[in-house]
């Protein structure tokens, strides 16, 4: 039985509150995702016109049928009133924050950037957020820390308040400047709209809520410098499930210091939204349509939101773009800009650097040359769990052929039917990076001879467990043997 990791008391990084902060209980109503092709069955009120499937509203008119005038929403506030706060309501928000601050002119800034979200995610299928269908405008606070007379708890997140409205804190300082922010938190706010179905009886399916947060994120801000710094997360851990986001055993804080025990936080803690760059790469690299990604969230009767994935994308692609990105990943990340992965390295070596051996694996052999013969079963505590990877590393200096046999269990450790999928990435100074895939000849074996020249001087075996299994953490053990020539 694995213990609940408890983080520091302390905020660390840029997601550090979130993560504490994060609310898990969400609707519960069953609603599909409309499919976006016709208007037949579409009438749209107020003047609006149906546009493949959804109704595109006049000035003002909101709604699915543009039934809604913001005149005919109220406001409705726990923490104040509009004699204890100012307020500006546009479209179906409403923003607060102390009489003693001024935001009029910045606060056009945070508006549009809420209108053209709200206008993107209805686009993609994803209704207002429960409070405007009660006939609420959604609340945002914008917060002076303890400098105001809003709580002072309040963080840069998404809470629900009494009545079961949700609700966003932005402190001031990132409320009208830092658009990536805004994008993740928005989109909290609108996995309270109907039809946002959380499977909330599954420890597995927990993940997708700041996967798909931080994917939107990814997806709508993908060239800003910022947007990718918890990404090297990944390398920390790459064997866990893809839903795992607890240390691999207990930890014992004790003998860590304060920062170390930071560290540990941001490895497991950040993981769940280090993964939005897996769903990223499904959309934004491979053109996985985005109703695919993000219906994942509103399906959650029976299924997880991995197994949705794997059903509606198809098992042999699913497991195909999932070993294929783990080899980007450990080619450099090179679905990012080279600054983006500048400053993910910059954040990854500010909290790994100073940990003690073991609590980060990248690479669960690092092998040079003439030694890299032979044969390697990884150490339990790193085998791979469902849609995890490993990579062993070989470093490499002369010209050579090496011959990699994958050998894998048929069964994970609970007795679950084992796939794998291999890749080979070779890197150089001065060639180009090639990746070369791994034949599978069934669903545990494969064989694949790479050969390479001086100046390669790095090669990365990576194999990926990438089961029918989509809960739990069993291990997906192998071995592989390796030839050099
Ligand atoms: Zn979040």
């Amino acid at each position: 039985m694995q213990t609940r990791f408890t983080f520091p008391n302390k905020s660390f990084g840029k997601y550090g509150y979130l993560l504490v902060f994060v609310i898990l209980v969400m609707a519960c109503s069953r609603d599909r995702l409309p499919t976006n092709d016709s208007c037949a069955d579409i009438s749209c009120q107020n003047n609006g016109t149906c546009v493949n499937g959804t109704c595109e509203c006049p000035e003002g008119f909101t709604g699915v049928s543009c039934e809604v005038s913001p005149s005919s929403l109220e406001l409705r506030a726990q923490f104040g009133s509009t004699e204890t706060l100012k307020v500006e309501v546009d479209g179906i928000f409403a923003y607060w924050w102390d009489l003693d601050f001024d935001h009029a002119n910045e606060i056009s800034v945070l508006k549009k950037w809420m209108n053209d979200i709200r206008a993107d995610l209805n686009g993609i299928g994803i209704k207002d957020p429960s409070s405007f269908s009660d006939g609420y405008f959604t609340n945002i606070y914008i917060h002076h820390g303890e400098e105001d007379i809003l709580p002072n708890y309040f963080g840069l997140g998404v809470g629900y308040d009494s009545a079961g409205f949700p609700y966003m804190t932005l402190p001031y300082l990132l409320a009208f400047t830092d658009h990536s922010s805004v994008l993740h938190e928005a989109f909290h706010i609108f996995q309270s709209s109907s039809g946002y179905d959380y499977v909330d009886t599954e420890e597995a399916a927990v993940w997708i809520i700041e996967a798909l947060a931080e994917w939107y994120q990814m997806s709508r801000n993908s060239q800003h410098e910022r947007s990718f710094i918890i990404i090297k997360s990944i390398d920390a851990s790459p064997d866990l499930a893809l839903w795992q986001y607890e240390p691999r055993v207990d930890v014992d804080l004790n003998g860590l210091t304060e920062d170390q025990q930071t560290a540990l936080g941001w490895i497991f803690g950040i993981r769940q939204y280090a993964n939005a760059a897996f769903l990223y790469y499904l959309t934004d690299i491979k053109n996985v349509d985005v109703g695919d990604v993000i219906g994942s969230m509103f399906d959650g009767k029976s299924i997880t939101p991995q197994q949705y994935l794997f059903d509606q994308i198809g098992s042999e692609i699913l497991r195909d773009y999932y070993t294929e990105w783990a080899a980007h990943n450990v080619a450099g990340y090179d679905y990012i800009t080279e600054s983006q992965l500048e400053i993910a390295e910059d954040e990854y070596d500010f909290f790994v650097e100073n940990l003690p051996a073991g609590h980060a694996k990248p690479f669960v052999h690092e092998l040079q040359n003439h030694n890299a013969v032979g044969t390697y079963r990884p150490e339990v505590l790193y085998r791979p769990k469902a849609w995890g990877y490993n990579v062993i590393k070989v470093n490499n200096s002369e010209a050579a052929t090496y011959t990699f046999s994958l050998n894998g269990d048929t069964k994970g450790s609970e007795g679950a039917d084992a796939h794998f999928e291999a890749q080979i990435v070779v890197k150089g100074n001065s060639t180009q990076t090639r990746f070369v895939e791994v034949d599978m000849s069934n669903a545990t074996e494969g064989t694949v001879s790479v050969s390479v020249d001086s100046s390669e001087t790095e090669l990365y075996f990576v194999v990926a467990a990438v089961p029918e299994d989509f809960t739990g953490n069993q291990t997906y053990d192998y071995e592989v043997a390796i030839d050099r020539n």
